[in-house]
């Protein structure tokens, strides 16, 4: 089998992100446990503090759905001009235009909404969460989903900053010939590639738990910076960079997209979940098998696999309906990966385990 190309090496990681996660701090609520004080988590990727804390908040006194809280969390990074990875600011595609991709997923109704390359509105997440609520469909993209915004009432405005615009034109200039099979973005420093440049990636996942035990999430995103027009990345794509079960957990995405996409990654993390994992790892789970296929899909694109490891990062954030939460991340230094959380006891970032940990 392919998959034991793996070397023993290349997982040693692995066993020592397990132990580092078993030390993470776990959540309080379990309905599984009578007794124990209901609670709200909302967790996130690292950018996301403030989205946790007000979507736990938007739960706690508002009495909004886990997945209303989640759009709503999520909205303050999305008009944030200083994070290029989402919404308003978000780093623009290879024409310069910035296409923005997001989805919702809410477990008590199993429904989902998503619209995908998204031009001219700021807050992507809240169109998906129309899509969800006033239509039948699930996934509306480029031109329908723009012209579906617009007759929600949504805002049209130029998202371009001119910050985002310098950095594309920079990128412009020193642009090379035909770079669209190295879409690399150090992850690791180490890595000896002389291939392709660096990408800047970001977005947003926010998986909310209320005490009453439903689920929903959300993520909303830019996408990779300056991919080809009408790229769609795995942040739209409900099973790959979301997905609630609202009888399981709800898991999410950020990173290399087309891996998560090629994995079925979130839908994994909650299948694993389902099976008995607790979030951590389900996590590292995920991303084993995403490590597995990448070794496979390095045979035609090399830069993919340096190191004895896949040359990309990507991080899975998850929590499950008795409480638990946790996040894992591919590829990192002790310390260096992290996710937002926000329970009881306050909003803050917590540490994500690592499968490859890379020395100190
Ligand atoms: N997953 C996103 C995408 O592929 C980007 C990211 O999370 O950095 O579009």
């Amino acid at each position: 089998m392919e998959s034991s190309r793996v070397t023993r090496r290349s997982f040693l990681g692995a066993s020592g992100a397990v132990l580092a996660a078993s030390a993470l701090p776990r959540g309080a609520f379990s309905p599984l446990q009578p007794g124990a004080e209901a609670d709200c988590i909302a967790i996130s990727s690292a950018n996301g503090i403030g989205a946790v804390a007000t979507a736990r908040a938007a739960v706690m006194e508002r009495k909004l759905r886990p997945v209303s809280a989640a759009v709503l969390g999520v909205a303050e990074v999305e008009a944030d001009p200083n994070d290029t990875s989402v919404g308003y600011g978000g780093l623009p595609n290879e024409d310069g235009i910035v296409q923005l991709d997001a989805a919702c997923m809410d477990g008590p109704r199993h429904n989902a909404g998503a619209v995908a390359s998204l031009e001219g509105y700021m807050h992507p997440a809240q169109v998906a969460e129309r899509v969800m609520d006033r239509t039948d469909h699930v996934l509306l993209v480029g031109p329908g989903a723009k012209r579906f915004a617009h007759e929600q009432g949504f805002r049209e405005e130029n998202l371009l900053t001119e910050a985002s615009h310098k950095a594309w034109r920079e990128w412009q200039a020193t642009r090379k010939e035909d770079d669209r099979l190295w879409p690399l973005n150090g992850a690791d420093p180490d890595a000896p590639w002389t291939l392709g440049e660096t990408r800047p990636w970001g977005t947003i996942h926010c998986s909310v738990l209320a005490p009453n035990g439903d689920l929903g999430c959300c993520t909303t995103t830019s996408g990779l910076a300056w991919k080809i027009p009408g790229r769609v990345g795995d942040s739209p794509l409900i099973g790959c960079g979301l997905y609630c079960d609202n009888g399981v957990g709800s898991a999410g995405a950020t990173g290399r997209g087309e891996a998560a996409i090629l994995t079925g990654g979130s839908w994994l993390v909650v299948e694993r979940m389902r099976a008995g994992d607790d979030p951590v790892e389900a996590c590292l789970h995920a991303l084993r098998r995403v490590a597995e296929q990448t070794l496979r899909a390095s045979s035609w694109q090399p830069a993919l696999w340096a190191k004895d490891k896949p040359a990309f990062g990507l991080t899975f954030y998850a929590v499950r309906k008795d409480g638990l939460y946790g996040s894992a991340t591919m590829v990192g230094r002790r310390g260096s990966g992290k996710f937002a959380v926000a329970n009881a006891r306050g909003a803050r970032l917590e540490e994500s385990a690592i499968l490859y940990e890379l020395p100190a």
